[in-house]
């Protein structure tokens, strides 16, 4: 998962007064007075006479909406960014006239780049890691957290890798249990920095209301592993981890990413952790998304999901019997053996979830999940829509 960034440039500004990028939250609608103007972008969408004073700044759907003159940073908003809505949070750069989304209210599916570092290398890696200072990810997110709604039902956390923020990862799920204290939280870790048992500990006594960390694992031999993810002595650290953040009694959901160098011992990894690490909280087996290092390794990596269906229901078989929580991710329903349906979740974010055009006629269509936006290129010979 990579964060909603979706747009960064293509304001035409009528006024700029600002020069530092700043973030703000968008609002539509002026039934109430508002407190935090200050921190608020005004959309409208209307013809008026006048823009109403003490927003940070102003969004025009037309620039022949308002007749007087329009008071400091006033852009028209591209057809592109008409998306936009009341309560979105946003980062505006006015001297590029740039805009970023970076949170939108309507989507069950926000998720925060909290850094591009990682000590992993995976070879599907969707979100490529880069070297360099990018702190500024966490400063932005800090700064937008009290901006979001509180009515969120889940925001997501990734990178690169989040455990490598030690101490500012514990800041920020303070942060987000403060402002936010009903809306769950996901992070994606590679689970290594785990392997220190203090910041286990030191997450575990955020004493978040609802906090779970997925943290991939690809095989049960550290050898196929540690391939898999680029990094000698992952798999141990990675598995320690795991035992400390169980210790502590943080939720931790085991996830494996399924493709030719990870099918072949799907019952395998799964035996190990139903006899290993049945304490965990739910398993998810993830179908491959084209991104990233995924689409230059395509040829070592694709593979048709109706290749690995024995290796993947006999995985499944296993996990439920030992009485785990399983789910599929990523997998269009049609791919898959009926016995493996009822495993089958919605999984793909909605801004980069689509359905191939035979799925207009399929009658299962509403309870599968389609596929990635990116998938499309690369079909499984089985999609076949469902007539029943
Ligand atoms: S045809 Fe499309 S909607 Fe139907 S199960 Fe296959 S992928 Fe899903």
């Amino acid at each position: 998962m990579a964060a909603l960034d979706l747009s960064s440039a293509g304001l035409q500004a009528l006024s700029t007064r600002a020069s530092e990028p700043f973030i703000a939250r968008l609002r539509e609608h002026l039934d109430d007075a508002s407190p935090a103007r200050e921190q608020e972008v005004l959309l409208v969408r209307r013809p008026t006479e006048s823009l109403p004073p003490g927003f940070r700044g102003y969004l025009l759907w037309d620039e022949d909406l308002v007749s007087n003159p329009v008071p400091g940073d006033t852009y028209v908003l591209p057809p592109n960014l008409r998306y936009l809505a009341e309560g979105d949070v946003v980062r505006l750069h006015p001297e590029r006239g740039a805009l970023a989304t970076l949170y939108r209210r309507a989507s069950p599916s926000n998720t925060f780049l909290v850094t591009e570092r990682c000590d992993n290398n995976c070879l599907m890696c969707s979100q490529p890691p880069r070297k360099q200072d990018d702190s500024w990810l966490v400063d932005e997110l800090m700064q937008a957290l009290p901006l979001i709604s509180p009515e969120t039902r889940e925001l997501g956390i990734t990178g690169g890798e989040p455990s490598l923020l030690k101490g500012r990862l514990v800041a920020l799920l303070a942060r987000m249990k403060h402002h936010l204290p009903r809306t769950a939280v996901h992070v994606l870790t590679n689970g290594r920095g785990f392997a220190n048992a203090e910041l286990a500990r030191a997450v575990a006594d955020v004493q978040h209301p609802d906090l779970m960390l997925g943290i991939p694992l690809y095989s049960d031999l550290p050898e196929e592993h540690d391939y898999v993810v680029q990094a000698l002595g992952a798999f141990d650290e990675t598995v320690r981890g795991i035992l400390h953040l169980k210790r502590a009694r943080v939720r931790v959901e085991l996830r494996c990413v399924v493709h030719a160098q990870t099918y072949a011992r799907l019952p395998q990894l799964a035996e190990f952790i139903a006899r290993n690490l049945a304490f965990v909280d739910h398993v998810a087996l993830m179908g491959l998304e084209l991104m990233g290092f995924a689409k230059t390794n395509l040829g070592l990596l694709w593979m048709d999901p109706l290749d690995y269906q024995p290796q993947l229901s006999a995985a499944v078989r296993t996990l439920s019997r030992a009485g785990l929580e399983t789910s599929l991710y990523n997998h269009p329903l049609c791919t898959l053996p009926a016995e493996l349906h009822p495993f089958a979740r919605k999984s793909i974010s909605d801004w980069k979830n689509l359905y191939a055009e035979d799925c207009e006629r399929c009658t299962r269509r509403e309870d599968c999940g389609g596929f990635f936006a990116s998938g499309l290129a690369k079909r499984s010979r089985g999609i076949q829509p469902f007539v029943d």
